[in-house]
């Protein structure tokens, strides 16, 4: 497990948007997140979950949270600028992102892969993340220092056999965490980009993906939280460009 203790206030006064907050890794990201302090902004598409992520978020008495209801599969353009004015408008700025929803898709070989499902897995795991960017790298302009952490897999450094379109979107996001890590050590020095490979962990995902194990022998998403709070808060400001492992 990835190493890390993190100060008990270490993303106070941070707004931090996550998306897919609404169950698995994301939802205990964006907990984790409100614990230490940040104003979270709960991304996904099911209102429900996030509604009881922002109800426990409240419970808890951390930061108000903030719930953005959005399908990344069906989200045009629009929708990506209304959220920017959104968020500008009651926040002013945008100190980080997860990048963490995405589709497993079918589990099948590239020669049976389902071409109308494969644009849909690309669209939401990738395609979403290059316009969640492009509307909001304005806002993280105005944070001092802002991070961008991207979700990879270990399909997405080495891909095998029936991955599928999954395996192509993890290879994808590692290539745009690296381009956008680039282009900002020239252009916006102060917002940085990295990738985390969660490994397996106890969620639903991991179960579609391997329905004969016992969920049990897996850490849960808590467990892989201190990678999540290292590259989001300070003590990582001069990491760049890194996937790193949160086990
Ligand atoms: P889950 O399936 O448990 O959660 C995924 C989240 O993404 C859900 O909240 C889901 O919403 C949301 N989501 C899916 N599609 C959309 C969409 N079209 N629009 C908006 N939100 C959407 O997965 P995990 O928590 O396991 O996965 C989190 C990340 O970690 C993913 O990027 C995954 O690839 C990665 N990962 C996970 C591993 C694991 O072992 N669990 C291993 C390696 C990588 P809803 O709840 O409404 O379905």
């Amino acid at each position: 497990m990835f190493h890390y203790q993190a100060p008990s206030q270490l993303l106070k006064d941070k707004v931090i948007l996550v998306t897919g907050a609404g169950d698995g890794i994301g939802k205990a990201a964006a907990i984790t997140y409100a614990e230490h302090g940040a104003t979270v902004v709960l991304l996904g598409r099911t209102q429900k979950k996030l509604e009881a992520v922002y109800d426990y978020i409240e419970k808890q008495q951390y930061p108000q949270a903030a719930i953005v209801p959005l399908n990344l599969d069906g989200a045009a353009e629009h929708d990506y600028t209304e959220l920017a004015n959104t968020l500008k408008t009651e926040f002013g700025r945008l100190d980080g992102i997860l990048h963490n929803a995405s589709l497993l898709g079918e589990r099948k070989p590239i020669a049976a892969y389902d071409p109308i499902l494969y644009e849909q897995v690309m669209r939401v795991n990738v395609t979403s993340q290059l316009m969640l960017n492009q509307a909001l790298l304005p806002l993280m302009q105005n944070a001092d220092q802002a991070s961008i952490v991207f979700t990879s897999s270990g399909v997405g450094r080495q891909a095998k056999a029936n991955w599928g379109a999954y395996a192509v979107s993890k290879f994808a996001t590692e290539a745009m965490m690296q381009l956008l890590a680039s282009e900002l050590a020239e252009l916006s020095p102060s917002i940085r980009a990295n990738a985390i490979n969660p490994g397996a962990t106890q969620t639903n995902m991991r179960a579609k993906a391997y329905p004969n194990e016992d969920p049990n022998t897996l850490p849960t998403p808590n467990e892989i939280m201190p990678l999540y709070l290292y590259l989001m808060g300070q003590d990582s400001l001069s990491v760049n460009g890194q996937s790193l492992d949160a086990q």
